[in-house]
């Protein structure tokens, strides 16, 4: 690996978005760098979908900018931004009436009448390949589960073969198995030099697949580094207002919650209709 410093391909600047009078997004300062996973987490509601929004170009920020390539966003034609950068909404667009090949092939359209479009069969089956949904390209697209569609939308994204790839919570309906294998995919394309943002939940993952992590929190970057310098039991109880441990396993950090011991077993519930059950 070079130790060559690389211009980053995103960088926000003093980033506000004001809604309403309300500042949901801050100050906020962040660069991505080209051969990185950058994973933003954060409370329900901390600005993280919001900020992705703004990093896409699709949202204008009330103050501030963002640059790719070292251009204004927004200085950028819809065409040229979309054989820069593609987007895995947090919500899938139903696509009704479109089969699965046809959701991924949408991810070609940047690159009509161009050479690149002279790929497009490869690149749409390595996308399938990678995605596992290979076997789904017949099925129309609402019928598909959650998590089928997720991953077929991610899909989409493979196939548009951009440098910048923006992933908003891309693991939410995914079983563990996908989970891992999405995540592998973002370290493999940042390893072939994309910068990759990645929008989690999961903490653990974040800790196991992020080369930075970002943690937002009421519209406010609260650190940003190394997830083991980021990742700390302070940081997350404080943020998450909720206890949190940070443990070592195998190599990896995990974060866990701390929970109360079940030191006994629940109570019967005799008559639920009039005695309702202790919660769980
Ligand atoms: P996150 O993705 O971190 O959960 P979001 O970026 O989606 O959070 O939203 C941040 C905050 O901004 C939330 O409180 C949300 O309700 C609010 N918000 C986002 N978009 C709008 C909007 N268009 N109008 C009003 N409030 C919004
Ligand atoms: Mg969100």
């Amino acid at each position: 690996m070079s130790a060559r410093p690389t211009a980053p391909v995103l960088v926000a600047r003093a980033v506000g978005v004001t809604i309403e009078g309300r500042a949901i997004l801050d100050g906020v300062d962040l660069d991505v760098r080209p051969g990185e996973v950058l994973v933003l987490v954060g409370p329900n509601g901390a600005g993280k979908s919001t900020l992705l929004g703004v990093l896409t170009g699709d949202l204008v920020p009330s103050s501030g900018g963002v640059e790719i390539d070292g251009r204004p966003v927004a200085s950028v034609r819809a065409r040229e931004l979309a054989r820069a950068r593609a987007v895995l909404p947090q919500q899938q667009r139903l696509a009704f009436g479109f089969r699965a090949r046809e959701v991924v092939e949408m991810g070609r359209a940047p690159w009509h009448r161009t050479p690149a479009a002279a790929d497009d069969l490869a690149v749409i089956a390595a996308a399938e390949d990678r995605a596992d949904v290979a076997h789904l390209a017949t099925r129309l697209f609402p019928t598909l589960s959650g998590g089928e569609q997720a991953r077929v939308s991610f899909a989409r994204v493979l196939a548009q073969a951009t440098p910048v790839l923006l992933l908003d919570e891309p693991t939410a309906a995914l079983d563990l198995q996908h989970q891992e294998a999405v995540l592998r995919v973002a370290r493999d394309e940042a390893a072939a030099g994309a910068g990759v943002v990645v929008v989690l939940h999961d903490l653990s993952l974040a800790a196991a697949y992020a080369d930075r992590v970002c943690v937002l929190s009421g519209g406010r970057v609260r650190a940003v580094g190394p997830p083991r310098e980021v990742l700390t039991a302070a940081l997350l109880t404080e943020v998450y207002e909720h206890p949190v441990d940070v443990i070592e396993h195998a190599g990896h950090l995990v974060v866990v919650p701390v929970r109360t011991p079940r030191t006994a077993p629940l109570p019967p519930c005799p008559r639920p209709e009039e005695d309702p059950c202790p919660a769980v």
